[in-house]
Formats: C-alpha cells, structure tokens, sequence
C-alpha cells in the first residue's frame, strides 16, 4: 500500500527550511502533497496562485511530490487525497505548542490521521516566511533564504509597487 503523506502550510513565501521539510518528507514516503492552504486570516502577501505557482517550480526536482492548493479543514482535505499522515516542521519550543495543540485538535476530529513532525535543520531554526518578508520589504537580499523562483517575485512586487506609485 502507497503512503500519501501531506504537508500543509502557508507558505507566504516558501523557504529553504520548508524546502528541507518537503524534502525529507518526500524520501519518507511513497507521495508527498505539498498542501498549499488559502489561509484568508493570516492575509497572505503573495496570492494563492503565486505560492502554489512557486512552490511547484521549486519543488519540480522531487518526483513523487506534487503541489496543491486547499482551503476548508485540513483533515477533510487530506481524507480526500486519501492521506493518512500530517508533516509539520518543527523550529524551537516556540514552535512546539502551537503545533501539538493542532495535531491534537486534527486527532480528535480525525483519529485516523497521525501528525508527523520533522525536526528543523540546525542552520534553519531561525528562519521563517515572515522574517523573510520582513526582510524583502526593507529591500534586503533574501537569496540565501529562498529559491532564486521566490528572489524574483519579491522584485516583481516591488517593482510593481514603484510602478504603481506606492513604494
Ligand atoms: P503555517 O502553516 O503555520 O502558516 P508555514 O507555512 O510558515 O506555517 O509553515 C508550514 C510548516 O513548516 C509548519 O509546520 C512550520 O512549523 C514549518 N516550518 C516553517 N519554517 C520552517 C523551517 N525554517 N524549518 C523547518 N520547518 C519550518
């Protein structure tokens, strides 16, 4: 039997610690659906096409992984890719009750799925999507936290926003 494994997230943008993750993940298991949510409450910088979009590039090297985007309840989304594992990163103890607290909330409304958590690499520990941000919006370079893919999208944005008068 196929292991379908999923790793949701928002990835606003994808960064080299979640490109680890995936990576991981992916020699873990026989599939892996890197779950893009639409997630409306944390007000995403980039669009959900955009991050699907950039994760699909980023990710293409690993051939039993596939990007989708979903939105609605994580556990309905992965019953209905047939998945029964959950991947999370894990970063530091500030990472730790959140993410329990979640996978014990997903267990209850789905006992069936198990939550797995994949230790953060050592040197991506500090590294985050919105540190990221932070960083791309002070015009810093980013390059060595992202894909080359998600360098050009932050100069997209901006130059976008010079264009249209509001940077
Ligand atoms: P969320 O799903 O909470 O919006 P993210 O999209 O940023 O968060 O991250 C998705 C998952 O990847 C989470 O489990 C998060 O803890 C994990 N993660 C984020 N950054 C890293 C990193 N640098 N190294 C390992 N895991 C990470």
């Amino acid at each position: 039997m196929r292991v379908t494994a999923v790793y949701p997230g928002t990835f606003d943008p994808m960064t080299v610690g979640h490109i680890d993750v995936a990576r991981r993940a992916s020699s873990m298991f026989d599939d892996l659906i890197v779950a893009v949510a639409a997630s409306t409450t944390k007000s995403p910088f980039f669009s959900l096409e955009e991050r699907v979009d950039m994760a699909t590039t980023i990710l293409s090297d690993l051939d039993n992984v596939t990007v989708q985007s979903f939105g609605g309840l994580l556990v309905d989304y992965a019953s209905e890719v047939g998945s029964k594992v959950i991947v999370r990163g894990l970063r530091a103890i500030s990472d730790f009750e959140y993410e329990v607290q979640i996978a014990g909330v997903n267990r209850h409304l789905a006992p069936n799925i198990e939550t797995v958590f994949i230790a953060a690499a050592q040197e991506y520990t500090f590294l985050s999507s919105s540190i990221v941000r932070e960083i791309a919006r002070l015009q810093g370079d980013v390059s060595e936290f992202v894909h080359p893919e998600v360098v050009e999208s932050f100069a997209r944005r901006h130059h976008r926003a010079i264009h249209e008068g509001y940077a």
